[in-house]
């Protein structure tokens, strides 16, 4: 099969498309034939060496969708030639093969595209994780989710609306505030306008925001803290270097900062995000957003358009 290789950390030059052996399962592993990839933040920075050691050469990538084309002993939740969704896996996703743990592999409702199925995994996930396990959330709460024309914060509306919060969103351009609006924000802001956080306070008559999920923490945390109501929680969902606060704006307000990794997740709240977020696909409240489409040789392009602003939904590779 063709395979993403990454040789030896570097810049998106790093990553090229060989020929490598194809994947066989082992008891309790299942091997999907990939129809789309779905491209993360994370991806990139782990090619660039921001994760840690790694032995080479390895594929990059933790999402999916296609369907299942071999299943070890032992494996029971699905069949060959069902249609699944892959959040994570032993092998790589920028690929036409992958290797998973059958934990990772979920099914996709029928009316879900193997496109948007690519973008369900660390996205919908982590959108989930944040709201409900780490920020708490509940019904009628307000939520500002800062950066929400992207992967995971285009998610985040989506779920947010369904569950009967009120969903305030930002997006740093016109096209991007459109989606966030056409996924059901209640309000859409700019993050690059001067007042917008005035704005923000304006529409919550004064009070600010129950929680924030935050995507950029290095660059909002300390006016995050100004914008909070009373218990206020905000959750560190994305941060890319270190910023300045002033810790008495947590203390007036009893308030939290609380961070989160998908990767320190257990497995049993994985199984359980996973379990809510199918339901949410089967009933239409979920709809991943595919942005940009490219084939599995672009991945190089495609690692240098996630970390560019004017996010738009998902990123897809088509092996
Ligand atoms: P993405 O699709 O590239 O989206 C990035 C988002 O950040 C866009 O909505 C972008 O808006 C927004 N943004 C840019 N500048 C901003 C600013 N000044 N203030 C507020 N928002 C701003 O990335 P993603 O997949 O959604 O991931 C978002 C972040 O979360 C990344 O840093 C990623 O690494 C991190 N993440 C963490 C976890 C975890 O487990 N903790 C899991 C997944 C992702 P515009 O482009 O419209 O300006």
């Amino acid at each position: 099969m063709k395979a993403i290789q990454i040789q030896g950390f570097g810049g998106p030059e790093v990553m090229t498309l060989e020929q490598i052996a194809d994947p066989k399962p082992a008891a309790g592993q299942v091997v999907v034939t990939v129809k789309a990839i779905g491209v993360n933040p994370v991806d990139a920075y782990i090619r660039a060496g921001l994760y840690g050691d790694r032995s080479f050469p390895f594929t990059p990538g933790m999402d999916a969708a296609g369907v299942v084309k071999l299943i070890g002993p032992d494996v029971k939740h699905v069949k060959v030639n069902d249609s699944v969704y892959v959040a994570g896996s032993l092998s790589g996703t920028y690929a036409e093969q992958v290797l998973c743990k059958a934990s990772q592999v979920h099914p996709l409702p029928e009316k879900v595209s193997f496109e948007q199925g690519a973008g369900i995994g660390v996205p919908y996930s982590t959108a989930y994780f944040a709201l409900f396990n780490r920020g708490h959330a509940m019904p009628g709460e307000i939520v500002l989710i800062h950066g929400a024309s992207g992967g995971v914060g285009s998610a985040a509306v989506q779920i947010a609306r369904s569950r009967g919060l009120v969903v305030i969103g930002t997006g740093g351009t016109e096209k991007g505030r459109k989606l966030v609006k056409d996924e059901g924000a209640h309000h859409v802001l700019d993050h690059h306008a001067p007042d917008y956080l005035d704005q923000l306070m304006k529409l919550t008559e004064g009070q600010g925001v129950d929680i924030i999920l935050e995507m950029l923490a290095n660059v909002n945390l300390g006016k995050d803290l100004k914008v909070l109501a009373p218990r206020g929680r905000v959750v560190v969902v994305g941060s890319r270097g270190p910023v300045e606060i002033d810790p008495r704006e947590t203390m007036g307000r009893n308030a939290d900062i609380r961070g989160m990794s998908m990767l320190y997740a257990t497995e049993a709240e994985v199984s359980a995000v996973h379990a809510a977020l199918v339901a949410g696909l089967e009933n239409g409240n979920l709809r991943p957003v595919i942005g940009q489409k490219m084939s599995l040789a672009e991945a190089a392009r495609a690692h240098q358009t996630i970390m560019e602003p004017g996010a738009y939904g998902k990123i897809i590779l088509v092996p």
